[in-house]
């Protein structure tokens, strides 16, 4: 690699990236697909602070330092869980008519899936006609629900998950003095999702909540008690973020009784498909407590 990205896993798209930037192929607009947590967002970030940072992208200059900060006048992070209103689009196209002072005028956005009809279609417009120097980098966890034309308006870049060994091989390089234990667990957890797994080494609390969620979902399969399960989804509904965590583990523990040959397996994949169900339901605010009462019972 000819820049200095500090990112895990990712090299073919690190890549491309790169020759499109070394060759002036570059093009108005990338949308970087698939699924969450794999670090989308932070590879668009880097590619913004190449592009405009002066010196190789160095991580020290007041450029660098300020896209990193997400306060760099020209680079416009939109990111967040609300949707994407035109009133953010039509700030956007007037941003990007202002004039600037770096190389580029660059928007970064997170989730564009997040955009309502309204937003998309006025998006639209400036993704066909961008104003010199504008590069649009989009990121999407849901490729199928955007609009086509929005899609075919940009360059894609297909992200995907890592294998654990995979993970556990770059953690031992990035974290020498870290556990194997630590190692081993957040390899596990993280499902190939290389953002979750650098949230979990830097934080050792989400990591303590994680053993914590893997004991208590084993607990479950070993003891068949609707009562104790269904008191546990009241728990969970309490707060979203426990739920992800909820799912991920659950999805991890099926998959590994899966490989290991369990006679469960039939019902264990379609628990998996459950799980995945759940997630969008989920996501569209569908009574939660509801979702996650039907999953349990067919554990
Ligand atoms: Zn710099």
């Amino acid at each position: 690699m000819k820049y200095n990205w500090s990112i895990i896993g990712h090299e073919k798209q690190l890549e491309q990236i790169e020759n499109d930037i070394e060759s002036g192929n570059l093009t108005h607009a990338y949308l970087l697909a698939g699924p969450n947590s794999v670090g989308k967002f932070t590879v668009a970030k880097k590619m913004a602070g190449i592009l405009q940072c002066e010196n190789n992208f160095c991580h020290k200059c007041k450029t660098c330092v300020q896209i990193q900060q997400g306060s760099h006048v020209d680079t416009t992070e939109l990111k967040g869980k609300d949707s994407i209103k035109i009133e953010d689009v039509r700030k956007i196209i007037e941003r990007a008519n202002m004039t600037g002072t770096s190389s580029y005028k660059i928007f970064l956005i997170q989730s564009i899936e997040r955009m309502t009809m309204e937003a998309a279609n006025s998006f639209l417009k400036i993704l066909e006609e961008p104003p010199l120097g504008t590069i649009f980098l989009l990121t999407t966890n849901n490729f199928r629900e955007l609009l086509p034309t929005i899609v075919s308006r940009t360059r894609v870049i297909k992200f995907r998950t890592v294998s654990a060994e995979y993970l556990t091989k770059k953690l031992n390089d990035l974290y020498p003095d870290s556990e194997d234990d630590v190692i081993k667990q957040v390899s596990l957890f993280s499902l190939g999702k290389t953002g979750k797994a650098l949230h979990l080494m830097e934080n050792p609390d989400s990591l303590a909540n994680y053993l914590k969620t893997y004991y208590d979902i084993q607990n479950f399969l070993d003891h068949k008690n609707i009562v104790d399960r269904f008191s546990y989804v009241e728990n969970l509904t309490i707060d979203p973020a426990k739920i992800e965590v909820f799912l991920n583990i659950l999805t991890h523990i099926l998959r590994s009784k899966i490989l290991e040959g369990d006679n469960n397996r039939e019902k264990y994949l379609n628990t998996l498909s459950k799980i995945e169900e759940a997630g969008i339901l989920l996501k569209k605010n569908i009574n939660t407590r509801l979702v996650l009462e039907n999953l349990m019972l067919s554990l």
